[in-house]
């Protein structure tokens, strides 16, 4: 089963949106093509105008770190779905640990927010992971899989075969400690079967499936050799240019 990697850098609360555009002129020529990977960036709200404007004509492709549920309304504070969309948006990246940790967000609500993405034209990146508690205490595919159940709830096959999952272990995140590729690839297989008893198998093998935690140039060919891990959500290893693109460079 042939699936196109995936590799998007999510750039948390970081840059201005003239070292956004900076970024793009940097790496614009050399972002290999969109038929060999798909080129991400995940950028903070406030600039995500200047960066669908500045990837015009380039094989990157733009990401929200976050969203609402609701297309409009009183909701102050909250991005919507419809206009991200407008705003050319391609992806948008929902239940983030930092998310989950710092905003208390639920299940419940990454399931909400999946669908709006989806009811407004775009595709969801759905993060999931544990913490080094539950992992050592051995229940981090019980926890993951409840949190996937959860996040994928009604969402039709087709929907779900279209999506990216990334799997990121809470510990190995901005920690420097990256999680083996034993373990990448154990969890990225079981979210398959997960997705398989819930959907199907044909859904099971579309879906990409991504390790996150502390992935960078050095180290990010492992986990792409993993048969069920699909590429890569990229943390501080994605804010430089050379670096962003020795990932993309690890696709070959
Ligand atoms: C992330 O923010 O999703 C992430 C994986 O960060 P880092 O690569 O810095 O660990």
């Amino acid at each position: 089963m042939s699936r196109k990697p995936i590799i998007a850098g999510n750039w948390k609360m970081n840059k201005t949106a003239k070292e956004s555009r900076a970024f793009i002129e940097d790496v614009k020529l050399d972002i290999p093509s969109n038929d060999l990977v798909d080129a991400v960036i995940g950028a903070p709200a406030i600039f995500l105008e200047a960066m669908t404007e500045a990837v015009q004509g380039t094989d990157l492709q733009v990401a929200a770190q976050n969203c609402y549920w609701e297309d409009e309304g009183a909701f102050t504070g909250e991005s919507s779905p419809k206009t991200l969309s407008d705003l050319g948006v391609d992806y948008v990246i929902i239940g983030h640990s930092e998310r989950r940790q710092y905003f208390h967000e639920s299940n419940e609500e990454i399931n909400k927010k999946a669908h709006a993405i989806f009811r407004n034209g775009m595709k969801p990146i759905i993060c999931c992971g544990e913490t080094l508690e539950t992992y050592e205490a051995g229940n981090a595919e019980e926890f993951v899989g409840q949190q996937i159940t959860a996040a994928l709830n009604e969402l039709t096959e087709g929907q779900v075969q279209s999506l990216v999952i990334a799997y990121e272990p809470i510990w190995a995140i901005g920690t420097g400690k990256s999680a083996t590729k034993d373990d990448a690839q154990k969890m990225c297989k079981t979210i398959r079967h997960i997705v398989a008893e819930n959907f199907n198998q044909e859904v099971a093998d579309q879906v990409r499936i991504q390790y996150g935690g502390s992935v960078k140039p050095e180290n990010i060919a492992e986990y792409l050799a993993c048969p069920d891990v699909d590429g890569a959500l990229v943390g501080g290893a994605s804010l430089q240019p050379e670096s962003f693109l020795s990932l993309l460079e690890a696709i070959n």
